[in-house]
């Protein structure tokens, strides 16, 4: 059961006082974010809206929902980093699984006597890994937890960030990731090309999820080639706030046109197979907003990441392409 921090945002209600606040997180925990703003409603009789818009990371924290609404705390739950605010009137609030790994932990111990692995999870099970670390440990694993880096806590990864697992590639024979996102754990094993497991307490399953990453990389590596053939570009600017990324969209418009390319530039907050399809004249985009968006989603005409855009450029200048998202941050 997914435990959302109500005592913090209790605290900061009684501090700051404000006539109504906004709540959000990601789409697994709405339903706890539903019975919080009942909560707070009924603890301080004031209006608790929930933001049911995506919020896919603290890159994409829809502050301008609460501005709309004017709600004077807007409480973004279940995105745990190493702050607690990353801009005005936002409160970053944590949000722990209290599932016990204890089972799939011994199992995995058991298989992978005498072997080094990284230990990485996502935010809400983070509060797991000293447990798990221990289990492993017990049972003749070798296990390391990589720092932290960026706004990352040790032993964290988000959908495009993998610093700690990126320090440990050296050292550990592969990675295990604590949770049933599949969605990490692939970005694990792609920015290391190491073998990656899933420990999924829910399923009491060990997962290793190194086939389907490089099926992923397949599709990645196909839309780069096709779209090394293309003549015209769309380059796409993300307006998700933490997803801003002018510059880099203006950089790759100015080596594109050097290679011969004529490129146009959009802006949209998400973006999808029906948006793109309305844009007519364009034979190829790139977008500078979530990496994922292009690794993991479906799309008529090829749309590349920012790894996928740098790798073209060198497709385009007959360099070496591997490689190109073994690299701790996909941007
Ligand atoms: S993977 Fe996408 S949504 Fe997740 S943190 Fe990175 S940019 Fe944000």
């Amino acid at each position: 059961m997914i435990i959302v921090d109500e005592e913090k945002i209790f605290k900061e209600i009684r501090l700051k006082k404000p006539a109504s606040v906004s709540l959000n997180g990601p789409d697994g925990i709405l339903p706890q974010i539903q019975q919080t703003a009942l909560n707070i409603t009924k603890e301080f009789g004031i209006p608790a809206y929930v933001l049911a818009d995506t919020t896919w990371g603290t890159c994409d924290l829809n502050s301008n929902a609460g501005k709309i609404l004017g709600t004077g705390i807007q409480f973004n739950i279940g995105h745990t980093i190493n702050t607690d605010s990353i801009e005005k009137n936002v409160v970053l609030i944590d949000a722990f699984d209290d599932i016990k790994f204890d089972d799939i932990a011994k199992k995995f111990g058991k298989m992978f006597v005498g072997k080094t692995i990284g230990l990485v999870t996502d935010s809400q099970h983070l509060n797991q890994m000293k447990k798990v670390e221990e289990i492993l440990k017990n049972n003749g694993v070798k296990v390391k937890i990589g720092k932290g880096g960026g706004q990352l806590n040790d032993g964290q990864v988000f959908g495009c960030e993998f610093y700690p697992a990126t320090k440990l590639k050296e050292e550990v024979s592969a990675y295990v990731f604590l949770g049933q996102s599949n969605f990490h754990a692939s970005g694990i094993a792609l920015s290391t090309n190491l073998p990656t497991y899933v420990l999924d307490p829910y399923f009491n399953e060990i997962r290793e999820v190194t086939e389907f990453s490089q099926k992923l990389k397949k599709k990645a590596t196909l839309a780069i080639y096709k779209a090394a053939e293309a003549n015209s570009f769309g380059i796409i600017v993300g307006l998700k706030e933490g997803q801003l990324s002018k510059l880099f969209g203006l950089k790759f418009k100015k080596e594109l046109e050097k290679e011969g390319k004529t490129v146009q530039l959009f802006a949209l907050t998400d973006i999808t197979n029906e948006r793109l399809n309305n844009l007519k004249g364009i034979d190829a985009f790139i977008q500078v907003a979530c990496p994922r968006i292009s690794t993991d989603n479906q799309f008529d005409k090829p749309v590349l990441s920012s790894p996928q855009a740098n790798a073209l450029l060198k497709v385009l200048r007959n360099e070496n392409i591997e490689e190109y998202l073994e690299i701790p941050h996909w941007l």
